[in-house]
């Protein structure tokens, strides 16, 4: 008898934690490797939020909570998107999960059929074509060229879209790429995706880390037609460097939301209820700590973007957002020798002790993905055993 399910045949585990594994298991064997593959910030969480936490659990709140969020967590959800976002929903209408990967995971389930199709700009986060597929859906790909900043045009989305598109998601700050798409383009999707009736799942998880002056939009501040249509995620993983503990929210049509904390009540019950309790503070207390993050993220930007950008080979994009670089190495990698950039970055892992992501995983081959949430000391010795690598076998 087959042991597995046909379900999770194709499921192929996340690249980016892959690599991690990998780096972290040559670092227990005493080399000497640097990892520029992490997608959490390197920060400690900060201490208003831990004692937040500690305080409810002194408290003995550390039972079950309704599966949908603590409604004091929603009521902080609900200030935050206004305050933020100029967004404004009922307690009906926001869930709260097990971070925004498992609430991705949970709003695929529920509003996908077999064989609908959801529209993933390449180049995508790793987890949305399997998490589309694992709901019975189809991912349909559009590739955002360097050209056009890794982002799509409204033209590619109407021709993207057949009879059975039910979503297109939307990544901004994306990651990989680190760009944001401005009020405009995000207007000029929002019309198409209205024209042709399709829902956008708006991933907002980097929304705080953002650089240049530049402010994040949420596509749902279009109009009250497309927030209509659109499905807000975000959490506080990245914004309040909170990833372990596992807080997420959607926000949107209450009909999705109720089948969201439905499912959730069959298969999480509630998201950690301490987590929860954090969460609360992290919305409603001080925000210094996540500005403080944000110009860390942004002073190490300005140091290593033009080191990546001169390594030989290397073609990079100024990311906006983010904390991700991803320059393009095809000429890197053909010059020193490698059939395929994931060749050159396993190279990089074993002769240069550098661990990358390789863009293969984002649907942009030519590509790596390198990660600045580390210290500016590892990163710029980062960048020189790079730099070195290539040089020397020019
Ligand atoms: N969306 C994107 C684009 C991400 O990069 C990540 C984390 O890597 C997530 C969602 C998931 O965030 P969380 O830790 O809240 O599950």
């Amino acid at each position: 008898k087959n042991l597995l399910a046909d379900r999770v045949k194709t499921l192929t585990p996340s690249t980016t934690l892959a690599i991690t594994a990998k780096a972290k298991a040559m670092k227990a064997e005493g080399i000497d490797v640097i990892g520029l593959g992490a997608g959490e910030p390197d920060f400690n969480t900060p201490r208003n939020i831990l004692d937040a936490a500690i305080d409810s659990m002194e408290k003995g709140l550390t039972k079950y909570t309704p599966a949908g969020g603590l409604p004091v967590l929603k009521e902080a959800i609900i200030n935050k998107l206004q305050r933020d976002n100029n967004l404004a929903y009922t307690p009906g209408e926001v869930m709260v999960g097990v971070g925004a990967k498992h609430v991705l995971y949970t709003l695929f389930q529920v509003i996908l059929n077999k064989g609908d199709e959801v529209i993933i700009p390449i180049p995508y986060w790793v987890s949305y074509p399997e998490q589309v597929k694992l709901a019975g859906g189809v991912p349909v790909y559009v590739e955002g060229t360097a050209e056009q900043q890794y982002k799509i045009t409204p033209e590619q989305l109407r021709e993207a879209i057949t009879d059975n598109t039910k979503a297109v998601i939307i990544n901004s700050p994306s990651n990989p790429s680190g760009m944001i798409y401005n009020q405009q383009e995000l207007a000029a999707l929002a019309a198409v995706a209205v024209e042709k009736d399709i829902l956008i799942v708006s991933d907002e998880i980097y929304e705080k880390l953002v650089y240049g002056g530049i402010t994040h939009h949420s596509i749902a501040q279009v109009s009250q037609e497309v927030k209509a249509r659109t499905i807000v995620v975000n959490g506080v993983a990245k914004s309040h460097s909170m990833t372990g503990w596992r807080i997420g929210y959607a926000a949107g049509d209450a009909a999705i939301i109720k089948a969201m904390t439905d499912l959730a009540s069959h298969s999480t019950s509630n998201a950690t209820t301490t987590a929860q309790y954090a969460a609360v503070e992290a919305y409603n207390g001080s925000q210094d700590a996540v500005e403080h993050m944000r110009q860390a993220f942004e002073g190490r930007l300005a140091t290593i973007f033009p080191k990546v950008a001169a390594i030989p080979g290397f073609s990079v994009l100024q990311p906006q957002g983010a904390f991700y670089l991803l320059p393009d190495v095809a000429e890197a990698a053909k010059h020193t020798g490698y059939e395929s950039v994931d060749a050159f970055v396993s190279a990089l892992l074993t002769e240069a002790k550098v661990a990358v992501i390789p863009g293969s995983g984002f649907g942009a081959p030519n590509t790596i993905r390198l990660s600045y949430a580390t210290s500016l000391e590892l990163l710029e010795e980062a960048v020189r055993r790079m730099d070195e690598f290539v040089k020397a076998k020019w």
